[in-house]
């Protein structure tokens, strides 16, 4: 089992007061905290080796480049992808959405259609929306059920041959559901639909295997994974990445530039123009390895537990629902207090210490199938424990009577 007071330690953050009490962070779900390993890989990189990439003979230029490149190979070796090539720096999940969405509007014609499902982030919906509107394209939803689940019966009876694309989220990142994605994928290449997955909550509990889901396309941020902030990769098919046109123009990405035609950099570079995020690129390998370190085996284990505890002392509550109620679940619990607004339980627990979302989660849909304006949301990262979910459910039942 984990030593958490050890990992505890790896996280300077965890030991700080927040309005004079000790912090609990159950935000993990819009951002993780860093362990100091990151925080200093992060120092370490300005302070021995920064320069650009691939772009000098000069030592530390290829000290920086060669960091940079061990971290793609890295990450690839973690998602299993086939290439390094297949594997692209971007700055977030995003970001990595946007180019493919960008790539596909040249693809796509009037009578197409894209499947996107109900319970998506915004920033798996808005770029897909915006594709159709540029195309002509028609955009599909399918739909859930009480319990949070995407009714798979839809979903088969929405594909057909002018299915293009099917995208969906990993893990659900404001209700926690793990979507069947395997089945999806599966289906929707039976009809010869392209498939993206939106991982960005997948990835801080489990270790996706790109190759055996056989997604096109797997999209992922760092920050959500203990890395830095502006940090993200977007896996694509080799075959796939080779087919869309480049996202941006700029420098990296060209071969040859005239001022009659400019060719293209070959795979990864011809997708990253300009001069990325390094440093963070680079320490995103290194929070990879932290993870690596600590097993996402005992991570699923222990985050299992604290999901049960959470969700069995919530319920003592009275009046309080929870929503997301499918079999399958990351540790996120979303859930609401009968005539409390949960803007105003937030706000009453962060006076205690406590940080957790409430609102919408960039997933309004969601809201405006269950009727409610939003909810609050905690979501469990391996560093929290039993003990600080206790301390929230006290502090909830203190908010319920101060509100009621
Ligand atoms: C956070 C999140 C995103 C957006 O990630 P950014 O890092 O803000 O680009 C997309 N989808 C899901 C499911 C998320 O949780």
């Amino acid at each position: 089992m984990l030593d958490i007071q050890k990992i505890r330690a790896d996280f300077p953050i965890l030991s700080e007061k927040v309005n004079g009490k000790p912090l609990v962070y159950f935000d993990n779900g819009a951002t993780s905290q860093k362990p100091q390993i990151v925080i200093d890989a992060e120092a370490e990189y300005y302070q021995e080796i920064n320069a650009n990439i691939h772009r000098g003979v000069h030592t530390l230029s290829q000290l920086a480049t060669d960091a940079y490149e061990i971290s793609r190979v890295k990450i690839q070796h973690h998602i299993n992808a086939k290439f390094s090539h297949e594997v692209l720096f971007t700055s977030g999940t995003t970001h990595g959405i946007n180019l493919v969405t960008n790539g596909f509007a040249s693809i796509l014609k009037p009578g197409d259609e894209v499947v996107v499902s109900s319970l998506e982030h915004h920033s798996n919906i808005v770029p897909w929306q915006m594709l159709c509107e540029r195309t002509g394209a028609t955009l599909k939803v399918i739909p859930m059920n009480e319990d949070g689940e995407l009714i798979m019966d839809a979903f088969d009876a929405l594909l057909s041959e002018k299915t293009k694309v099917v995208t969906v989220n990993h893990i659900s990142n404001a209700l926690g559901i793990i979507n069947p994605i395997k089945y999806i994928i599966e289906k929707a290449h039976a009809v010869g639909a392209a498939v993206l997955i939106d991982g960005a909550q997948a990835v801080p509990h489990l270790k996706p295997d790109v190759q055996d889901l056989d997604c096109d396309f797997y999209a992922f941020s760092g920050h959500k994974m203990c890395g830095p902030t502006g940090t993200g990769i977007l896996y694509g098919k080799e075959a796939w990445l080779n087919k869309l046109p480049p996202y941006q123009g700029g420098g990296e990405m060209i071969k040859e530039v005239t001022f009659e035609k400019t060719t293209y950099a070959d795979l990864p570079h011809k997708f990253e123009a300009g001069t990325p995020n390094i440093a963070g690129g680079i320490v995103l390998g290194t929070a990879v390895d932290y993870l690596n370190n600590i097993g996402f085996h005992n991570i699923q284990k222990y985050e299992e537990h604290l999901l049960e505890h959470a969700t069995k002392r919530l319920l003592e509550i009275e009046g309080l629902k929870i929503y997301g109620t499918g079999k399958n679940k990351a540790s996120v619990v979303s859930f609401n207090i009968d005539g409390i607004h949960p803007y105003d339980i937030g706000s009453i627990i962060d006076k205690l210490g406590i940080a957790v979302r409430t609102g919408h989660h960039c997933a309004q849909p969601i809201m405006n199938f269950f009727c409610i304006p939003g909810t609050i949301r905690a979501s469990f990262s391996f560093y929290n424990t039993k003990e600080e979910i206790d301390v929230m459910v006290e502090a909830v039942k203190k908010a319920k009577t101060m509100l009621s």
